[in-house]
């Protein structure tokens, strides 16, 4: 057994003092749940991404719930996506009675391959749900030339992709402006930034934003912080069907400290991923993530693609027994048993598909990236003789 003390880990959220303190800010002064800290993290984290309007809530699974919803997202709609995510990219489309039509991703960035785009648009069609897979950005010009095309709404899973860059009509922009319709952040504390649990929406569209709003909190009509304030006794009254998909303040209160380290986060994470590639670009075979010309990574993971030959189990528990946390790389939600049952789980017609129930040839680039891509650590305090021992250790379990 690894010494649990010892181990390097995948990731460690990079908190201190400073998170402690805010946290008392909002207990001590007795509003707790979406009050001051709430707007306040809202307002800053709008200026950070450039967006007009974010509203914060529960998680980033409950951000994209909403944010299909609000672009009108309903039972029997399509919503085009990958399978190649986390599952909560595919389950929030579920939560909406909604089938999620799965495209293929391009091999060398992880990410939805626009020119598959197009071939899986039905009448059914209600919006693309694309994702900055692992923080780096997807080819946004690509994806919302083929939805304006197609008048289709784009949101983005911005989950891990807080501080990452895209080129656009020429300038470099923060992800989260938004560049399509609406993203959705996280703040779990696999992610950049961490509040515990955590998510963010923001949209350039008032209306959507007040939907975000009033659906966060069942529905109600007047928020607390309004009928607090009033000098009159005021009724809610509940107009819609909503959830309980608040932030509390305890969370906003950290979350503003954890923004204003972002940007030296981001600079470490960049320098601590080039240093990877100093270590490790002579390794015969293994694939390094690379950067399209369109993307700046927060390098929110650090993603390697095994050489060939190379059994990644066998690997990733020779680095355990070296002390060293690794994890495989992105899952596929269309090979799991919550989606590999459903019908339409590989997009092509019940009958007419002839793949095993957990491969489709449709998605054999997300299920090779599944296969044979490990995540190595990076982390804020990671220090360069860790690195150097991930790489050592890599190259050793690698050469057989
Ligand atoms: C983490 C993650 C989510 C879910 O975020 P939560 O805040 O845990 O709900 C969704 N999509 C992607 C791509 C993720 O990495």
């Amino acid at each position: 057994m690894p010494d649990k003390a010892r181990l390097i880990p995948i990731v460690r959220p990079c908190m201190d003092e400073r998170e402690a303190d805010a946290a008392r800010r909002p207990i001590l002064a007795g509003w707790v749940t979406q009050g001051p800290e709430v707007a306040a993290f809202e307002r800053e984290f709008a200026a950070y991404t450039g967006a007009e309007y974010a509203c914060a809530v529960s998680n980033c699974t409950a951000a994209l719930h909403l944010a299909l919803l609000a672009v009108g997202v309903r039972p029997g709609d399509e919503v085009i996506t990958v399978s190649h995510s986390f599952i909560a990219t595919a389950n929030s489309i579920r939560y909406c009675g909604a089938t999620p039509v799965f495209v293929d991703i391009q091999p060398r960035f992880f990410n939805i391959d626009p020119l598959l785009i197009e071939e899986a648009i039905t009448d059914r069609s209600r919006a693309i749900l694309c994702v900055h897979q692992m923080g780096m950005p997807c080819d946004l010009t690509a994806i919302l030339d083929i939805a304006r095309r197609h008048s289709l709404p784009v949101i983005e899973d911005a989950a891990c992709a807080i501080g990452s860059e895209v080129l656009f009509n020429g300038k470099w922009e923060r992800i989260g402006k938004p560049h399509g319709d609406i993203a959705c952040f996280s703040f779990h504390p696999r992610k950049l930034i961490t509040t515990g649990d955590g998510g963010m929406i923001t949209t350039s569209n008032p209306e959507w934003d007040k939907q975000f709003r009033l659906w966060r909190q069942h529905g109600m009509s007047t928020p607390d912080t309004v009928r607090h304030n009033s000098k009159e006794v005021i009724f809610e009254d509940y107009p819609a069907l909503g959830y309980n998909y608040r932030m509390t303040d305890i969370q906003a209160a950290i979350g503003r400290e954890q923004l204003k380290r972002l940007p030296e986060m981001i600079r470490r994470r960049r320098s601590l991923a080039e240093r990877y590639v100093e270590l490790l670009a002579d390794m015969r075979g293994l694939e390094l993530p690379e950067e399209p010309d369109w993307a700046r990574s927060n390098w929110q993971s650090y993603c390697v693609r095994l050489p060939d030959g190379c059994d990644q189990i066998r690997v990733m528990q020779a680095m355990l027994d070296g002390g060293i946390a690794t994890r495989r790389a992105i899952m596929c939600a269309h090979r799991e048993p919550a989606y590999a049952r459903e019908p339409w789980s590989c997009g092509i017609a019940p009958g007419d598909c002839e793949c095993p129930a957990t491969t489709c040839a449709r998605l054999s680039q997300s299920e090779r990236a599944q296969d044979c891509a490990i995540v190595l650590p990076l982390f804020h305090h990671i220090t360069d003789e860790e690195q150097h021992k991930v790489a050592a250790a890599l190259r050793k379990a690698c050469a057989v």
